[in-house]
């Protein structure tokens, strides 16, 4: 027989020795997996599992033998588990984030203060005075409370909040200067994260961008003279995840606000990461030169815009605060009614604020992350090092180690920690980092050179033991 009809033939013997869907629902190892996977869910994981195990038979390269041993032995099975349990690890689980980045994007930005969280909770599950006013039980403003619960924080005279920052931005751009021209300084064209960048984020809201100044130096007379009758709007927009530094001029946002003011345009301010001093607590200056919100309002310009959970350490929002004609411009903008909060944020932001009011602020999780005694954050390294030198394979010490703000806040800030440096017998770093984030539960680290780094600083209350548990179940 010629060889490929040989080949041909052996690949038809393998195929129809494959089992049926549903001989294969009946092995014992697949029925074991009833109480993982919904009966759907089991039948779909078996019938795309043969499917690629039938493809890969078809191969032209396949060794014949070598896989009608593995078909009789079911291994199939082990691969219909894979996918049981990538669908059991996916969706939003809670992580241990031992990276030493406070606000981690990727991680979810600022954990909220647990009176904050019951409050969400709560609303979540309730009904709420969301837009009724309780004298009269006529209908009412959802987010009148959170706009005076931010001017009394803030001393400004007005504010309203919106889903993030980006959407503060949008509204802002579009009620200010829909139809007309925004003037920014080429060194304030930022990108933010992915798909938020000035240019574009102003062609969405309808504005032209004036572009004024180079990117290390731009001065008022660079404003002065973009300003024309098409003119609506100075920004200024804070460079969050990066600085220019050595010759550099840059205008004050008091200056840009005279002349606002002067020529009868709008101004507004994007700073960002909405760093501020709350009443009795702890000032965040660590973090150098990232603005501060009340100096921000101070400068005059008509509206300040920051993100809720960056420095600020709320539930993901954005807030606009200024002055009260130029708020409730903002408010009438129909793009307002499709980036108001939910009940579920407007709960959580509250509570954000009524903390820092009642001078708790050192209690958010994430000014007291960024507050962290050296001395402490030393004694914990020490002993997660020596519970983690008992397992089996591991071995761990402390390591003077730098942990950093996050989400764009404060970018060359580097906040001295003492970090675990932990080595394993057999993982190289990145394949135990691998192993720690499937873990249960899942742990995040840094991985650096010669081992992975686990920073106590970003450890929330039980997560030290969180995460001793995920390394005891690495060890056979
Ligand atoms: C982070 C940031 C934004 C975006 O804020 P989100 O809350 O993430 O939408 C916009 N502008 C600046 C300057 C920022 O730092």
């Amino acid at each position: 027989m010629d060889e490929r009809v040989r080949a041909g033939a052996a690949r038809s013997e393998l195929l129809r020795r494959f089992p049926s869907v549903d001989e294969a629902l009946k092995r014992p190892a697949v029925r074991a997996l009833a109480s993982r996977a919904t009966p759907e869910l089991l039948v779909e994981f078996v019938r795309a599992t043969l499917e690629a195990w039938r493809e890969r038979a078809r191969a032209a390269d396949v060794d014949a033998n070598e896989f009608a041993r593995k078909l009789d032995a079911d291994a199939w099975i082990a691969d219909v588990v894979l996918r049981v349990d990538r669908e059991r690890r996916a969706g939003l689980v809670r992580v241990v984030n031992a990276t030493g980045v406070v606000l981690h994007t990727g991680l979810g930005r600022a954990p909220l203060h647990g009176e904050a969280a019951e409050r969400m909770s709560t609303a979540a599950r309730s009904y709420v005075t969301l837009e009724i006013d309780r004298e009269t039980g006529e209908r009412g403003q959802r987010d009148e409370r959170v706009g005076r619960l931010v001017a009394r924080l803030l001393g400004c005279e007005a504010a309203i909040a919106v889903n993030n920052n980006a959407a503060a931005v949008v509204l802002a751009l579009s009620a200010f200067a829909r139809g007309k021209e925004t003037v920014l300084s080429r060194g304030e064209l930022v990108e933010i994260g992915g798909s938020f960048r000035m240019p574009d984020v102003m062609a969405a809201a309808g504005t032209t961008l004036r572009e004024v100044g180079t990117t290390n130096r731009t001065r008022l007379a660079d404003y002065r003279a973009a300003v024309g009758p098409a003119t609506a709007l100075l920004l200024k927009v804070h460079t969050s995840n990066y600085r220019v530094r050595g010759f550099v001029e840059d205008t004050s946002p008091s200056e840009l606000a005279e002349l606002a003011r002067e020529a009868g345009l709008s101004s507004f301010y994007d700073v960002g990461s909405g760093h501020v001093d709350a009443p009795n607590a702890r000032s965040l200056d660590m973090l150098g030169d990232e603005p501060d919100v009340r100096l921000a309002l101070e400068s005059g310009v008509d509206v300040v815009s920051f993100s809720g959970d960056k420095l600020f350490g709320g539930p993901q929002s954005g807030l606009l605060v200024g002055r009260r004609g130029p708020i409730e411009r903002l408010r009438k903008s129909p793009l307002y009614r499709a980036m108001r909060l939910d009940k579920v944020t407007l709960a959580g932001l509250e509570r954000t604020l009524e903390l820092l009011l009642e001078g708790r602020g050192d209690e958010l999780p994430t000014r007291a992350m960024l507050c962290a005694d050296p001395m402490r954050l030393a004694d914990d390294a020490a002993q997660l090092a020596r519970s983690l030198n008992t397992l089996r394979g591991f071995t761990a010490e402390p390591v003077a180690s730098t942990s950093q703000p996050g989400s764009g806040s404060a970018p060359d800030v580097f906040l001295p920690t003492t970090a675990v440096r932990v080595r394993h017998a057999a993982l190289a770093p990145n394949a135990l980092a691998r192993a720690l984030r499937l873990g249960e539960p899942p742990v995040f680290a840094r991985v650096h050179e010669d081992g992975l780094l686990l920073d106590p600083r970003t450890l929330l209350e039980g997560d030290a033991e969180r995460l001793l548990a995920a390394f005891r179940a690495l060890v056979p």
